[in-house]
């Protein structure tokens, strides 16, 4: 196990079993339709990997680059868009891939802006829920699974950069905060 990394809070085995069951709601629930998937970059990105070779149906996929003004743990729930969808969206329903959903900021103003866009619907599916960090009025419409107030790493989860990589869901040692700062 890495340096850094207290415990394992979701392995391997269970984000596999856990995204299939995912992908298998998601194929029933958009069978006829035609359905964009939305990946926020970075963090999304081995997670929405995994969830669309789960789904039986055809689907396009897009990015977007969010930034939250504020530090890189603290969400502002100010968004400016670096990068945006390449096309237009009133003919499809859009799935918003994202990691995890702490205060929701982020995710209120990105659903706002793409529904004044006019899609057929905007949902949000999320890897990890910490619902008890939740400021904005956000309920994910599938969610991988709900966690405690504890700061995640890895299968796309970052600190400064690191442990995006780790094929696990891991809570960081207070010592990696201490010592790499926030
Ligand atoms: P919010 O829901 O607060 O607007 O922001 C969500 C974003 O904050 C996520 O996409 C992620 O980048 C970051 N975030 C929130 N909680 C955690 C966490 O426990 N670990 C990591 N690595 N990032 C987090």
């Amino acid at each position: 196990m890495e340096k850094y990394i207290g415990r394992v809070l979701i392995s391997r085995e269970d984000l596999g079993k856990r995204v299939a069951e995912l992908g298998a709601e998601i194929t029933r629930d958009y069978a006829g339709k035609k359905l964009l998937i939305l990946g926020i970059l970075k963090g999304a990105v081995p997670f929405m990997a995994d969830l669309i070779r789960e789904i039986k149906l055809p689907l396009a996929y897009d990015f977007m680059i969010l930034s939250s003004y504020g530090d890189s743990t603290q969400s502002s729930g100010v968004v400016r868009i670096l990068r945006d969808l390449e096309s237009s969206v009133e003919d499809v329903h859009i799935l918003i891939a994202e990691d995890i959903i702490d205060t929701g900021l982020t995710l209120k103003y990105l659903r706002e802006n793409l529904r004044a866009r006019n899609p057929l619907s905007v949902k949000v599916i999320t890897l990890l829920d910490k619902a008890a960090r939740r400021k904005a009025d956000i309920t994910p419409d599938y969610n991988g699974f709900s966690i405690p107030d504890e700061f995640v790493v890895g299968y796309g989860l970052d600190f400064n950069e690191k442990y995006r990589n780790l094929p696990y869901i891991g809570v960081l040692k207070q010592e990696a905060h201490e010592e790499e700062g926030p």
